[in-house]
């Protein structure tokens, strides 16, 4: 059952003055449920329990953290339908694609459980002392990563589940034995509660100090604001639009003790299509990029919203094609009303631009909430002298550019934006003849695919989302996958000091038995004392 109050810690409250609800933009209508937006006192209250948390929760064991995270996983599948019920009806989005959701975060809680137990995340490096070295003596110097502190967590509005409050920043951080504040996202406050429940219970039943975890509401900036500016805050994960990070950026960078912000933003995910895959593939190439453009409405940061190629027949026939295919879809609901009519303004705005030209604007009667899907082509002569085109269009949208010659076509890759990702389409022996493109691409992205779709972002080690700014704040990180646990951790090194006061994972016999540098040599062997 939602309450509508804040988690401070353990505790609930709701002791503001602030309502909202959330909205079903299927139904057209507010959802019933109200909830109190966090007061400065319940964000002070938040905080201090963080900062306590932080001095206990920052030497639990790898093993002690895992119980934790699987814990939540537990309890989020304990919610059961009452979660997928309250998903549904505050983003639009169907059944299938919520419980996908919850399956990739529960998944994604167990994955960082596990790495925390195998426990060479945390690079453990030593290098043992020379007394005896000339002309002087080498000290003993043991490194290992130790996390920052209590960090703020703002999820997107389009994953209320993997990107939220108990999403991939939350997963990571509370690995990392960082404590977790979340500033709800406004449009999914009753799955952010319930989620913040099921942290709540695992924290309780793993005996995790009180204020590991706290969930504040909020319906504007404020709160976020207050939180990104606290002292007592060490870190800040961010979902969402380039205009929100960048504005906890800058706040973050003004303050007395600047702190990182890992912001994922949007990004417009340049696709690539070679001439004779486009000869060869032409229903192949419809078909995925049809269902990839329009996939949960266009709401996704991976949504390829341009496609590049080279004047010819082909590439015609493929604008029209995709057009035609995209036509043939049911036109589906945005998360919000103030999404969907973001998505029509700025629609109209990119193909009112000169020398767009529209292939498809289906200008149905839809119903409210509903997006009109639409395709445009541009010469890539035009999409060059525009820097307003290589803005993303949160929807079912992208711009077809036709370029004269593959010199062209890298000149546009080349003063690209950073982007999250990439997608050369080709046959393979197309590829080879192109280490020019390749290599344009890779200086503006953080993963490139080959005969994919840039929609789905796989959870494993190998992960990399993010890429150069403005697709992240800081393209040396992933926030998806498990070296995202690495943006909320610090190296640390101790010098000649004493082996039983060192933490486990650097004593000489490795009572964590987990894999270390040891004089430069990867090993899971114990040091000798006088090694
Ligand atoms: P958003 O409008 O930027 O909101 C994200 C969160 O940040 C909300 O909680 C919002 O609070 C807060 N916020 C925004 N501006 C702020 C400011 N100036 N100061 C303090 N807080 C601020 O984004 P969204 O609509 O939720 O998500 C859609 C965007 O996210 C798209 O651009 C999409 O491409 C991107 N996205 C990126 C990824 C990725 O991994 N890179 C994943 C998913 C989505 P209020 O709503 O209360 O203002």
């Amino acid at each position: 059952m939602l309450t509508g109050k804040n988690y401070i810690g353990n505790e609930q409250s709701a002791n503001g003055e602030v309502y909202y609800t959330t909205f079903d933009p299927v139904g057209n209508a507010p959802n019933k449920n109200t909830f109190r937006e966090a007061t400065t006192d319940e964000i002070e209250r938040a905080v201090a329990l963080a900062h306590t948390a932080f001095e206990t929760y920052r030497t639990f064991s790898g093993i002690k953290k895992a119980a934790f995270l699987n814990a939540i996983a537990d309890e989020i599948m304990n919610l059961g339908d009452a979660l997928i019920d309250v998903y549904c009806k505050e983003t639009g989005l169907p059944q299938g694609r919520a419980t996908g959701e919850r399956s990739r975060t529960v998944g994604q809680l167990r994955t960082f459980a596990t790495q925390l137990i195998e426990g060479s995340w945390i690079e453990a490096s030593i290098d043992t002392a020379q007394p005896d070295r000339k002309p002087i003596p080498k000290p003993d110097i043991r490194k290992l990563q130790i996390p920052l502190g209590p960090v703020v967590v703002f999820g997107a509005s389009n994953f209320p589940l993997a990107y939220s409050t108990a999403g991939g920043d939350t997963a990571s951080a509370l690995a990392a034995g960082c404590p977790v504040i979340v500033k709800s996202h406004p449009m999914h406050a009753g799955v952010g509660e319930l989620v913040a429940t099921a942290i709540v219970k695992a924290a309780q039943k793993t005996g995790m100090p009180n204020g590991v975890f706290s969930n504040l509401n909020s319906s504007g900036i404020d709160v976020g604001v207050h939180l990104v500016k606290h002292p007592k805050v060490k870190a800040v994960g961010f979902t969402g639009s380039i205009k929100g990070g960048r504005a906890l950026m800058d706040l973050a960078a003004q303050r007395p003790e600047p702190i990182p912000v890992f912001a994922e933003m949007g990004s417009i995910n340049p696709v690539v299509i070679l001439p004779q895959i486009l000869e060869d593939q032409h229903n192949f190439l419809v078909e995925a990029y049809a269902n990839s453009i329009t996939l949960g409405c266009g709401q996704f940061c991976t949504n390829p919203g341009l496609l590049l190629g080279i004047k010819s027949d082909a590439l015609t026939n493929f604008v029209h094609g995709l057009s035609e295919k995209i036509k043939e879809k049911e036109t589906e609901a945005m998360l919000h009303p103030n999404i969907a009519k973001a998505f029509a303004i700025n629609k109209e705005k990119a193909l009112s631009q000169s020398g767009v030209e529209l292939t498809l604007d289906q200008k149905n009667e839809v119903l409210p909430n509903h997006a009109n899907q639409a395709i445009g082509t541009i010469s890539g002569a035009l999409f060059l002298e525009n820097k307003l085109l290589q803005q993303e269009v949160f929807g079912p949208y992208a711009i077809v550019v036709q370029c004269d010659d593959f010199s062209e076509l890298i000149a546009i890759i080349t003063q690209l934006e950073g982007q999250l990702t990439g997608t050369i389409m080709g046959l393979e022996n197309e590829l080879g003849k192109h280490p020019k493109l390749i290599e344009a691409l890779q200086n503006r992205v953080g993963r490139l695919l080959f005969n994919g779709v840039p929609t789905g972002v796989e959870v494993c080690p190998s992960m990399v989302h993010g890429g150069p700014y403005p697709a992240s704040a800081d393209s040396r990180f992933t926030a998806v996958g498990t070296d995202a646990i690495q943006r909320w951790v610090r190296p640390f090194a101790y010098q000649n000091w004493p082996n039983a006061l060192l933490p486990e994972a650097l004593q000489n016999s490795n009572p964590l038995a987990i894999q270390r540098l040891v004089n430069g040599t990867p090993t899971k062997e114990a040091v000798s004392s006088n090694s």
